[in-house]
């Protein structure tokens, strides 16, 4: 269920969102109320103690009248009272605003001005409080009365904006969970698909590109794993079909001669022949298995090379030594030429079966009376050993492929000369294993150059 990376990262992010959200929120509505409503106080107090100095220097009828008139608007009025809290002047008549103040009367014993009712939420007014006085005898309140109803419309006002944005945050949390689901969710669910489909066996898959990203490099691997895995797969198939051809070839060979070699009433000599042949491409066939589990063993990771370090001369001596009697028949002169008496680090068993192999081809690929001749010797820590013909050649447009698995030069040279094309790949294989390297100079109708480094 990868659709719950998109939902857990929303969620998160959400959450976040939502707290950081919540505590701006919450503090930005308290600390402009706050500053509203202070300003309210302040500017009642300073209203109130304005009167109050009015009062207090020309303390006249004219001047009540006067102070009364002033606060006639809608959102402020005043009662100025006598010291035993009787009103004598009041802007607003109401009963509201007077029981208000009738309720508020005990509190009037005041020495400075002071804000008797702060409950802007729930109380009609805040009420302030200004005590004056003319000498002992006269003396008495100015109480300023301001309507909380501008205060609460512009909480509500302001609730309704909050109201607005949070829903608003929502909006946007869902278009974020909408882009995450698309640019994140939908890419990882495709490339789960492709893997399933790798996992099952088919390895067309396609894969869009996503750019440099984690999750692009991320496709791209995917993507280049079934390349690869599709490419080996036709290698393989390749490959099966080419050794199931080799090693039909041989077996038709091998029916033919012995239905012909049962043959009642054949001489003992015909029959013989026969046999032979069918001698001859057994041992072919037996070759090419050999090679095949050669290779195969090859390809596993627990094909090891076990290097040790041995005298050169001994060794190429023996190895010359094992093929000389076939060289001997086909009257082909065997030069053995190795200057100096150094020690090689290999494993002696496969460079044998290198050197087995080249010598092999060397032989195979030359004609009656020519020369093959192996050359060791070291060159900067490195041994170099060449095997060189002065056989047929390889057309050197060909040259490029003879390391490949059962890649023959001209399919006609196989009857010929026998081999299955698969001697130098376990060669290649073989030097390479050792970090080595083989490189190969050929002239066709001249003879060819086999050198190894390794
Ligand atoms: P094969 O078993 O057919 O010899 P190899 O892998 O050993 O297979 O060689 C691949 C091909 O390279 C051969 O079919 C042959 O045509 C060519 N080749 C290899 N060695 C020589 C050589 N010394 N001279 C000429 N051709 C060679």
């Amino acid at each position: 269920m990868l659709n719950k990376i998109s939902t857990k990262l929303a969620t998160s992010f959400f959450i976040v969102v939502f707290i950081m959200e919540s505590f701006f929120m919450i503090y930005l509505h308290r600390d402009t109320i706050n500053t509203r409503v202070e300003d309210e106080y302040s500017r009642l107090l300073a209203n109130g103690a304005n009167h109050r100095y009015v009062l207090t220097e020309n303390y006249s009828d004219t001047t009540i009248k006067h102070i009364l008139l002033m606060e006639m608007n809608a959102q402020q009025d005043v009662i100025i009272t006598n010291k035993t809290g009787d009103i004598i002047g009041s802007s607003n008549r109401t009963n509201n605003l007077l029981e208000i103040y009738q309720s508020l009367r005990n509190d009037l014993d005041i020495k400075e001005d002071k804000i008797l009712v702060s409950d802007w939420r729930n109380s009609p007014y805040i009420v302030s409080a200004h005590p004056y006085k003319i000498n002992e005898n006269q003396f008495g309140y100015v109480v300023m009365f301001h309507s909380t109803r501008l205060i609460n419309e512009m909480v509500d006002e302001m609730n309704m904006h909050y109201i607005i944005s949070g829903i608003t945050g929502f909006i946007v949390l869902f278009i974020v969970y909408a882009i995450l689901s698309k640019v994140l969710t939908r890419p990882l669910i495709r490339m789960k698909e492709a893997t399933e489909k790798l996992s099952e066996g088919d390895f067309k898959v396609t894969l869009p590109e996503l750019g440099k990203d984690e999750l692009g490099e991320l496709s791209f691997s995917i993507q280049k794993l079934a390349n690869d895995l599709e490419h080996l797969k036709n290698e393989r198939n390749e490959f099966l079909a080419s050794i199931a051809h080799e090693l039909s070839t041989p077996l038709t060979y091998l029916i033919g001669y012995s239905k012909v070699a049962m043959r009642k009433g054949l001489n003992d000599k015909d029959r013989e022949h026969y046999l032979e042949i069918i001698g001859e491409e057994s041992e072919r066939m037996k070759d090419l298995v050999k090679n095949l589990l050669d290779l195969a063993r090859m390809g596993e990771t627990s094909f090891t090379i076990s290097k040790e370090y041995f005298l050169a001369p001994p060794f190429i001596k023996n190895v010359c030594k094992l093929v000389l009697p076939s060289f001997e028949m086909k009257k082909i002169n065997l030069n053995f030429v190795c200057d100096e008496n150094f020690e090689i680090y290999a494993d002696p068993i496969r460079l044998e079966q290198v050197l087995l192999n080249l010598l092999d081809n060397a032989l195979k690929y030359s004609n009656k009376s020519s020369e093959v001749t192996i050359i060791a010797n070291r060159k900067d820590e490195k041994t170099v050993i060449s095997v060189i013909d002065t056989g047929i050649g390889i057309p050197s447009d060909e040259i490029g492929f003879i390391f490949e698995k059962l890649y023959r030069v001209e399919k006609s040279r196989s009857r010929a000369y026998g081999g299955s094309g698969i001697g130098l790949a376990v060669v290649k294989e073989l030097v390479e294993a050792h970090g080595g390297i083989i490189e190969v100079e050929s002239k066709l109708g001249i003879g060819s150059t086999f050198k190894i480094t390794i």
